[in-house]
């Protein structure tokens, strides 16, 4: 079966089941009633994937879980209540008190704020490496203490692609476990595990759900390090909701014809950004004289919608009027929905190496609307714009 066919099949009732609806129905529960107390006795040696307790999961997010190992070509999935908390259970699962975990630079701000404030208080050490870095400098970088080697790609606002496949390779010679944040291809675009990453983690809020009305995160693995995630998703209480795992079921089910209006409407307002004069760069992999065209394509089938434009230093002055006066891109935190977004973002303010210091981002999270309203938009934005100055 294609990715294709599989987004429409994965996760919903089998023949042998029918008559029933379409969709897996939405298990609501906390508590689970049992027949005998032999039976309810029993779960608790049972393996993963039985119905016992609200916290241990349901029918509704087991279909989930099912449908996106699959999607990554992966063994087993755990819905987390957000794609911190897969982030976090995930690095939680491999390192303990005196390991050392390899991060990139851009990786995501939310989960940096994690590393730089709760990894020091269980005496976990950690360092960046550069998102461009070799495969040969992240090797140097591995310490005799790194239990695992975190890949984010394209990483967060500055969207530089790794060279998963190399880094893969360096971290298997190593004896090193690789988690990579894969939000931004979601498993269509890169199944991360089938290309040998360990553990490949999806904020599913993002276009998964697709529709900015929920919050789900999801680990994937193969069987080798389940049993450590599964453990630490328990300790930490680290439950999604059935109504959530639901809508990230639903959105599995639109997720290629959304990718690829929201890869072409990003590619034609990214071409249109070039050759404004208040854009220095855009940065975006899809872009074919991008810095990272040909790796992106090797690896990836695809682009979703979500890109950055560094400002123009002489345009920073009256950047807050261009992004007051847009119409179509709302200002707001996240990604993935049907709808355009813009923030402004000054990476070089968080990061550990210098290369962004100066600069300021626009990121655009291009939506479903027709493309040629969203360049019209820009182009009247960036007009009211020059006009206050
Ligand atoms: C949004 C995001 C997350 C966090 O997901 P939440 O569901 O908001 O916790 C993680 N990684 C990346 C790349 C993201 O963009």
């Amino acid at each position: 079966m294609k990715q294709q066919t599989r987004l429409v099949h994965l996760g919903r009732p089998k023949r042998s089941e029918w008559p029933a609806p379409v969709n897996p129905p939405v298990h609501r529960a906390s508590t689970v009633t049992f027949p005998t107390l032999e039976s309810y006795q029993s779960v608790f040696s049972a393996p993963y994937g039985t119905y016992s307790y609200g916290r241990d999961g349901t029918p509704t997010i087991f279909a989930f879980e099912q449908a996106m190992a699959h999607l990554e070509g992966g063994d087993a999935a755990l819905a987390m209540p957000s794609g911190v908390a897969a982030i976090v259970s995930s690095i939680l699962a491999l390192a303990k008190s005196g390991d050392h975990i390899l991060f990139p630079d851009s990786m995501y701000g939310s989960a940096r704020a994690f590393c730089k404030r709760q990894l020091p208080r269980l005496g976990i050490d950690h360092s960046f490496y550069r998102p461009r870095a070799s495969a040969t400098e992240v090797e140097a970088a591995i310490q005799p203490n790194t239990r695992a080697l975190y890949i984010e790609s394209p990483g967060s606002i500055t969207l530089e692609v790794a060279d998963v496949p190399a880094l893969v390779d360096v971290a298997r010679a190593r004896g090193i476990a690789t988690i990579m944040d894969n939000t931004w291809a979601t498993p269509l675009l890169f199944p991360a595990v089938a290309k040998g990453v360990d553990i490949s983690i999806h904020a599913a809020t993002k276009y998964i759900i697709g529709h900015s009305d929920a919050m789900l995160g999801v680990v994937v693995t193969k069987k080798h390090h389940f049993e450590a995630l599964r453990q630490t998703q328990s300790d930490y209480g680290y439950v999604a909701g059935s109504e959530e795992a639901y809508l990230g079921l639903r959105g599995l089910r639109t997720l290629d014809v959304r990718l690829r209006r929201h890869q072409q409407n990003a590619l034609k307002l990214a071409e249109h950004l070039q050759t404004r004069p208040e854009i220095e760069s855009v940065l975006y992999p899809a872009l074919p004289d991008s810095r990272d065209h040909a790796l992106w394509r090797r690896d990836f089938s695809g682009a979703c919608g979500l890109f950055s434009a560094v400002v123009a230093s002489d345009f920073l002055p009256v950047l807050e009027y261009f992004v007051d006066s847009l119409r179509h891109f709302a200002i707001g935190a996240s990604w993935g929905g049907f709808e355009s977004l813009v923030t402004v973002h000054n990476p070089g303010r968080s990061r550990s190496f210098a290369d962004w210091s100066e600069k300021t981002i626009l990121r655009f999270h291009v939506g479903l609307e027709d493309a040629d309203d969203l360049i019209s938009d820009v182009d009247r934005a960036f007009e009211v714009a020059r006009k206050q100055s």
